[in-house]
């Protein structure tokens, strides 16, 4: 599209789209009223409708397009607690309609017919209750009309209005019907919407998440280091990755049974987690190993975020309802140079894990890209 059209678009209808939608739909009524006006004009030239109270009728008209444009397309509507105004907008038309029918003369019957475009209208944006509502008065407002008509004017034939009225009377509740079930099924279609994205959420909550220990899951760990290395490439920024694997666990199931295992594995994600910074990622990577994420860190820092994990699984073991059993954990911690294969860094990570299981337990070795040094030479960081 042109790019004038565009911004000409843009200017009119707004750029947020629930907005656009709502004035798209303020813009249909924009619409109806211009044609009426102009029929309105005709009508006051050729004398069907007095001077005075069809211009009133026009006053009225686009005193509201204006008011209802601007309150939709500066959003001021959804202050106002009525975001798209539909149902004001929809009872404005309808007392525009009959103020018509009050003063159109001979040709007031047709002016009937638009009442049922304002249903219409009503059907693709009012909630079921309001089409109702909308329907209930426009019956209404039409029979104390068309009564008032009769009474007041002994010209009037009260047989040809009353025909109308019955027309219009049993007409009406059957377009209203129609609307309203339209927007039932409008609005089961929005819920039905709104739970298949509460589902989606779920599942991919479900989907990313380890069950046992609430942690993510070893599939949406893959994605999110990867997600890391590829920003790393252009911000620069250091991450680290720790590969962490409860000491003697095997010891823990054989001697307590499999349930208090569980436990234990459930403990450590808490003690860690409450050790971490938010930004640190702990998943759970298969069994009783974890792998830890620490974006934009160094790896001596990464060491001490090691030893704060150890420092919090200890005073867990103290606090009422832990198992009480004394687990420690071993680390291999490596960082991630701009560019290597991610396969390589976890290898890195798990050959400091295995140094670290060689060295005693108990400890984070540490083993960078830049500096590999021989095992007897590693960092010990012993956690006790
Ligand atoms: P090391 O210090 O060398 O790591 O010794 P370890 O006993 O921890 O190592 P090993 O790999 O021999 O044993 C791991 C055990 O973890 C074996 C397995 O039964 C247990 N395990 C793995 N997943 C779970 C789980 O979900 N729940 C429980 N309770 N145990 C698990
Ligand atoms: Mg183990
Ligand atoms: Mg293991």
């Amino acid at each position: 599209m042109h790019p004038l059209i565009t911004r000409i678009g843009d200017a009119v209808l707004g750029t947020d789209r629930k907005v656009r939608l709502r004035v798209t739909l303020a813009m249909i009524a924009f619409y109806g009223y211009s044609i009426s006006s102009m029929l309105l004009l005709f009508a006051i030239d050729i004398g069907l409708v007095k001077r005075g109270p069809g211009l009133w009728l026009l006053v009225y008209m686009w005193a509201g397009m204006i008011t209802f444009y601007t309150l939709v397309r500066t959003d001021w509507s959804s202050r106002l607690g009525n975001p798209g105004m539909d149902l004001p907008q929809c009872l404005y038309a309808t007392v525009a309609i009959l103020w018509a029918y009050l003063i159109s003369g001979e040709v007031r019957s047709s002016v009937l017919m638009l009442v049922a475009l304002v249903l219409v209208f009503g059907m693709f944006s009012l909630k079921a209750r309001e089409v109702l509502t909308l329907g209930i008065f426009t019956v209404a407002s039409l029979g104390v009309i068309m009564t008032g008509m009769v009474l007041s004017d002994p010209q009037m034939d009260p047989r040809m209005e009353f025909i109308r009225f019955v027309l219009a009377a049993g007409t009406l509740p059957a377009v209203s019907g129609v609307a309203y079930y339209v927007s039932k099924m409008r609005n089961r279609l929005q819920e039905q919407k709104s739970e298949l994205a509460h589902a989606l959420d779920l599942l991919q909550e479900i989907a990313s998440r380890d069950e046992l220990t609430r942690l993510v899951n070893r599939r949406h760990m893959q994605q999110r280091i990867e997600q890391e290395a590829s920003m790393q490439l252009r911000s620069g920024e250091p991450f680290c990755l720790a590969l962490i694997d409860l000491d003697h666990f095997k010891r823990v199931n054989d001697q307590h049974g499999h349930a208090v295992g569980d436990q234990v594995l459930k403990e450590f994600a808490d003690a860690a987690l409450q050790a971490l910074r938010k930004t640190d990622i702990l998943a759970r990577w298969g069994g009783e190993e974890f792998l830890l994420l620490l974006p934009n860190e160094q790896p001596g820092s990464a060491q001490a975020a090691l030893a704060r994990i150890a420092d919090c699984l200890r005073a867990h073991q103290h606090t009422p309802g832990a198992s009480g059993l004394p687990v420690t954990f071993s680390a291999g911690l490596t960082d991630h140079p701009a560019g290597e294969p991610l396969h390589e860094t976890l290898e890195r990570a798990d050959q400091a894990l295995y140094c670290a299981k060689d060295q005693g337990r108990n400890r984070t070795v540490m083993r960078t890209a830049a500096h590999t040094p021989e095992p007897n030479t590693l960092a010990d960081a012993r956690q006790v």
